[in-house]
C-alpha cells in the first residue's frame, strides 16, 4: 500500500508564502519599535543630564556648564571605549558626570555617525578630532560666545527655563566632531523664498533623527522630543525687510518663549 505525501507541493508553497508575507509584516513593524526604543533611550539620557545640570547649578552660584570646543583632539590619543569619553576639566559633560548618580551615557542608539571610530580631520585647522557623544551644548550658554555673560545663570530667571541646553549633534560634518552648536548663527542662510530645512542648522543637529524629530534637554532639566520648527522659526519682516523675526526660538534665552 501506498503511503500518502505529508504535504503536496502545493500545501508548501502555501504554507511558505503565508511565512512570507507575516514576515514582510512583521519586519517594519520591529523595526518601528526599535526606533522608538532608540528615542526612549535617548530621552533617558538627556534626563539623566537634566538632574546632572540642576544639581551642578545648585553647586555653583547657579551657574552652567560651559562649552569649549572639541573634546579630544591631540592625534596621539586612542579611544577604546565610545561610552567612556576621555573628558577634561571645563566640558560641559565633563563638568556634569560628578553630579550624575549613575554614569552619563553619552551615545544615542540611533546615532550611526562614523566619527566615534574614525577621527575627523578639520581642513582649515589641521585638526583631528574624533566624536565622544552625540550630544552637544547650545553655545549661546557658554561663557565664550561674547553675550551677556549672564546668559550663564539663566537658570534663575523663570521665562529662561523654556531655552534648550542641549541637543543632538548632527552625524556628519565640522559640528559631528564637537560639543556644542551654534543657533545665533543659523538665521544667516534663512532663505526668505525658500521653506526648510535650515541650511545652517542641519550642518549642525540631527534634527530629524527620532521619527523626524530630535530630543533636547532644556535650563530646567526636562528633556522632550520636538519637530525642529517647534525649537527655531524664523519669518522675514517685509514691512522693514532684512529683518526677522522669531517665531519660535528656544535657543537663546532672550528670545526663548
Ligand atoms: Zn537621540
Amino acid at each position: 500500500m501506498r503511503h500518502k505525501k505529508a504535504f503536496t507541493l502545493v500545501e508548501l508553497l502555501v504554507v511558505i508564502s503565508i511565512i512570507a508575507i507575516l514576515v514582510s509584516v512583521l519586519l517594519p513593524a520591529l523595526g518601528k519599535a526599535r526606533k522608538q526604543a532608540h528615542a526612549i533611550v535617548c530621552l533617558a539620557n538627556l534626563r539623566s543630564m537634566g538632574y546632572a545640570l540642576v544639581m551642578y547649578a545648585e553647586d555653583n552660584d547657579e551657574y552652567l556648564p560651559t562649552a569649549t570646543g572639541q573634546f579630544n583632539f591631540s592625534q596621539t590619543q586612542t579611544q577604546t571605549n565610545t561610552n567612556q569619553p576621555i573628558l577634561s576639566q571645563g566640558k560641559w559633560i565633563g563638568q556634569l558626570t560628578p553630579y550624575a548618580e549613575d554614569e552619563l551615557l553619552y551615545r544615542c542608539p540611533g546615532d550611526n555617525s562614523p566619527h566615534f571610530t574614525t577621527p575627523r580631520i578639520n581642513n582649515e585647522t589641521s585638526i583631528l578630532a574624533q566624536r565622544n557623544s552625540s550630544y552637544g551644548l547650545n553655545f549661546y550658554l557658554s561663557e565664550s560666545i561674547g553675550l551677556d555673560f549672564n546668559n550663564r545663570k539663566a537658570i534663575k530667571t523663570g521665562q529662561h527655563l523654556t531655552t534648550i541646553f542641549v541637543v543632538e549633534l548632527a552625524e556628519e560634518g565640522e559640528y559631528s566632531v564637537l560639543d556644542h552648536v551654534h543657533p545665533e548663527g543659523w538665521y544667516a542662510s534663512y532663505d526668505k523664498d525658500k521653506e526648510m530645512p535650515y541650511l545652517n542648522a542641519a550642518k549642525q543637529l540631527a534634527y530629524q533623527r527620532h521619527q523626524g524629530k530630535s530630543n533636547y534637554l532644556f535650563i530646567d532639566g526636562h528633556a522632550e522630543k520636538l519637530e525642529f520648527l517647534k525649537t527655531y522659526d524664523v519669518a522675514w519682516d517685509r514691512s522693514s525687510f532684512g529683518n526677522i523675526k522669531y517665531i519660535a526660538n528656544k535657543y537663546d534665552p532672550e528670545k526663548s518663549k
